[in-house]
């Protein structure tokens, strides 16, 4: 009997094990072929935890608009998701209708999953809980004959050096396991040494998270939202990236789904400007802030800079925007401080200290080299029978559905090759 490890039972080890499952059965029966087993390597006591943790317990599986040019490595991920469609063979052309053929959303359809469709795209179970995600996965996994064998971590790969010899897995209790084929889904942690050394691997660091910023001025603001337009710049002043959306304030900096996306391009010493005025232009923010003295002026008389901004701004926001624009919150607001202020709404800095806490990060920037994988199949340039997919390639993307859309593409793609290679 053959064996296709998998290694890593999260988001592609799962999309991975039941694509080889579907692939081994036999034809017009239910039994897994007997000729390949497929098993499902997972260091943590049970497979799928990382995706109950997802959207917040919902699981953002996917987006209705998926673009591979959203993504790190774009052109690899295009290929991927091209070869992917054009490999999917519909069943049922009114399933295949109703997912605009997307292989991914197939999938998930042929298993039951029922889902609904939140702004930009967003993709989420029906049921509204990440554990359905899991059911599905895991009731099509018994389903291929997949055996997942937890608290098995594995610490090395050592591909066979000769055609006909074995894969050696290496585990961190000293165990070793012979396997035919196997699929690298482990995440993007802790990827060095796993492979041999002639795989290149992009330095791994956290994204999709908060940024830490330097100086008090967030800390006073520490859990105001507010909507705002973003701009991230270097220290030179050249633009990295734009994201709109609503901005949390935190004790150590700035938080919420648009910093998220931000954090995948920020550099400590970048510089972050929030418009807090993102419905005016800036070419015409100073006549917008005069119209709107002119007009509460006839009402209230004379305006403090705080009164000028009541009803636009929360309190503490109008005293940090005064106070970068060099006003004082309580003097009287004239014509002349209007371009200060200007100014102070539509770029407020902030200056990047680095991406926040670790652990509150979604994905890791890095990974196994795309250049040393086949984009149509996931299998390595370097070793046959050797498959890298999810995040542990060095692929990832904003939110929104697309990180874990990845993980199942690429997992289903590898999942399918490694087992008409073995079976073939
Ligand atoms: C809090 C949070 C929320 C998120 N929300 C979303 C969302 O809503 N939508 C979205 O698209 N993306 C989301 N993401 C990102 C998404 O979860 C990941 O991109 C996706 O899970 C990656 O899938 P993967 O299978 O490559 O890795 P993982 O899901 O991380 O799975 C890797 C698995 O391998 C196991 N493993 C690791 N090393 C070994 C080893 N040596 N041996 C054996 N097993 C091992 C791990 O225990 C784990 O089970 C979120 C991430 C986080 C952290």
């Amino acid at each position: 009997m053959k064996k296709l490890a998998i290694i890593g039972g999260g988001a592609a080890g799962l999309a991975a094990a039941v694509a080889a499952g579907e692939a081994l059965r036999s034809p017009g029966g239910s039994n897994a072929s007997h000729d390949v087993e497929v098993v499902l390597y997972e260091a943590d006591e049970r497979v799928g935890r990382s995706i109950l943790a997802t959207g917040n317990g919902r699981c953002n599986f996917s987006n209705a608009h998926i673009d591979a040019g959203l993504y790190r490595n774009g052109a690899f991920v295009r290929d991927a998701l091209i070869a992917l469609r054009g490999r999917s063979a519909r069943r049922d052309s009114a399933t295949a209708a109703s997912c605009d053929e997307n292989p991914v959303h197939e999938f998930f359809a042929d298993w039951g999953l029922e889902w609904r469709e939140e702004g930009e795209g967003r993709l989420y179970p029906l049921a509204n809980k990440a554990s359905v995600v899991l059911d599905v996965l895991r009731e099509a996994c018994a389903a291929g004959g997949v055996r997942e064998a937890c608290g098995s971590a594995v610490v090395g790969v050592v591909p066979p050096e000769r055609t006909g010899e074995h894969f050696h897995l290496r585990f961190a209790d000293g165990a070793i396991e012979h396997a035919d084929a196997v699929v690298v889904a482990c995440g993007g942690r802790g990827l060095a040494g796993l492979l041999p050394e002639r795989y290149r691997v992009a330095s791994a660091r956290p994204v999709l998270g908060p940024l830490r910023t330097a100086g008090s001025v967030a800390k006073s603001l520490d859990n105001i939202r507010v909507r705002a337009a973003l701009t991230l710049v270097d220290a030179g002043g050249t633009l990295r990236a734009r994201e709109e959306g609503e901005l949390l304030f935190r004790s150590y900096g700035v938080s919420g789904i648009a910093v998220f996306n931000l954090s995948r391009h920020a550099s400590p010493g970048d510089r972050l400007l929030v418009d807090l005025l993102p419905f005016v232009a800036e070419a015409d923010c100073e006549s917008y802030l005069f119209r709107r003295r002119k007009r509460m002026a006839a009402h209230v008389g004379e305006l403090s800079g705080e009164g000028f901004l009541r009803g636009l701004l929360l309190p503490p926001v109008s005293r940090v925007v005064l106070r970068e624009a060099g006003l004082r919150s309580e003097a009287l607001f004239s014509k002349a401080d209007v371009p200060a202020l200007a100014r102070s709404l539509k770029a407020l800095p902030f200056v990047v200290e680095g991406v926040g806490d670790a652990r509150q990060c979604q994905v890791t920037r890095g990974g196994f080299s795309v250049g040393d994988f086949d984009a149509t199949t996931m299998e390595s340039h370097l070793d046959k029978g050797l498959y890298v997919v999810g995040e542990a390639l060095d692929v990832d993307a904003p939110c929104g559905g697309y990180n874990l859309h990845w993980a199942w593409a690429s997992g289903l793609t590898a999942g399918r090759a490694a087992a008409v290679q073995l079976a073939g």
